[in-house]
């Protein structure tokens, strides 16, 4: 019966996961939705002296200047900027039609263990730890205080573990990115702040479900555990935890418009000639072309391991390779083969080369405009 019940709904997650892996766009990240949880009626996890809505607000609100203050050219959207109700789905909206790049949403923990510290950042996943999910759960059930929820989430019952399992069937496109973000915040809260570290974890939250870009929930600590309770209210620790969170949102634009972390890329000699894909030379030997990168290993693979896909090639990078099919003389035809691939490697994504080396979107395609006069 319940299989009837979620139709609706998991028809809803395929359409919008269909369109974010056509909608996978340039890797400019310069609109970011900044989203404090709960607020309004809903006051989250209730500590002893404080409320995450409040602290998860003044958090988000910090993080938002940060950025503003240091990198130009990003607009920030806060789903709320004052103590107010909005619904998840709401907040979805808001980043899907903001086209943002990436959703930052920020919550506080608790537990009924006073015990329970740390932080922890979420992406979406299909894990069935009775643990992951019992996270999701709680901060799912704010739903349960708007008015049309069953109608608004196709039934959706936020405290039924059988009603998580449709997220299984859910292709995230962009499962690489919020990975790459998550693990930025968790690396400067662990390393730079020396909380606590949590790991990056999966659960089907219902706010990054209907979002279409990378999007993590980030939870700042335990607000059930007096030590970090104080530190959570405190002006110096929302300090420290907002600027972690800039910091990993700097790193994690600069890494995906720069190609930073991959300066050091280097093209296997025989994998150059690749057939039936534009290259784009001129008489100085140079070449500016797209490719979509759709897997990594740590071992040489053949292109006849991978079926389906067509003109594998692979460049090496800190030890590893990264596996690549065609060379695209534009983004769009990239991203058409993109649609196609993303059917047998959901966490595929499109890169960009100027002379075997990789570029972002906007270089390489400066790079072919030049080439093409
Ligand atoms: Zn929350």
């Amino acid at each position: 019966m319940h299989i009837y019940k979620y139709t609706l709904l998991i028809l809803t997650l395929l359409l919008n996961s269909a369109y974010s892996s056509i909608a996978q766009d340039a890797y400019n990240i310069d609109k970011v939705v900044i989203d404090a949880g709960h607020g309004g009626k809903d006051s989250g996890a209730v500590g002893k002296h404080s409320k995450e809505k409040t602290i998860a607000l003044s958090v988000a609100l910090k993080v938002g200047k940060l950025i503003n203050d240091n990198i130009k050219g990003v607009d920030i959207i806060y789903t709320r900027d004052k103590d107010v109700f909005v619904e998840l789905h709401k907040r979805a909206d808001i980043a899907n039609k903001s086209k943002a790049d990436v959703l930052i949403s920020i919550h506080c923990n608790a537990s009924s263990s006073t015990k329970a510290k740390g932080t922890e950042t979420w992406i979406i996943g299909t894990s069935r730890s009775e643990k992951n999910l019992a996270v999701a759960k709680k901060e799912n059930a704010a739903i349960l205080l708007e008015a049309d929820y069953s109608k608004n989430y196709n039934n959706f019952d936020p405290n039924s573990t059988e009603s998580y399992i449709m997220f299984e069937m859910l292709q995230n496109s962009y499962r690489g990115q919020s990975m790459l973000l998550a693990q930025s915040v968790q690396n400067q809260f662990r390393d730079r702040m020396h909380r606590v570290d949590r790991g990056v974890k999966e659960a089907g939250f219902l706010v990054l479900v209907y979002s279409t870009m990378p999007s993590i929930l980030v939870e700042l600590g335990f607000i059930s555990n007096a030590e970090e309770e104080k530190f959570l209210l405190s002006e110096q620790g929302q300090d420290y935890l907002a600027s972690a969170i800039y910091r990993a949102f700097r790193d994690y634009k600069n890494s995906m418009e720069k190609g930073k972390e991959i300066s050091n890329t280097i093209i296997e000699e025989n994998t150059n000639n690749v057939a039936d894909t534009t290259k784009v030379d001129n008489k100085k030997n140079e070449s500016a072309y797209f490719g979509v990168q759709f897997t990594t290993s740590t071992s040489i693979k053949k292109a006849s391991d991978f079926k389906n896909i067509e003109n594998v090639w692979h460049y090496s990078q800190n030890g590893s390779y990264k596996y690549v099919s065609g060379k695209f003389s534009s983004f769009s035809k990239a991203k058409k083969a993109l649609k196609n691939i993303t059917k047998s490697y959901s966490d595929a994504f499109i890169v960009s080369f100027i002379n075997d080396k990789r570029v972002s979107r906007k270089e390489c395609e400066t790079k072919i405009n030049e080439l093409n006069k």
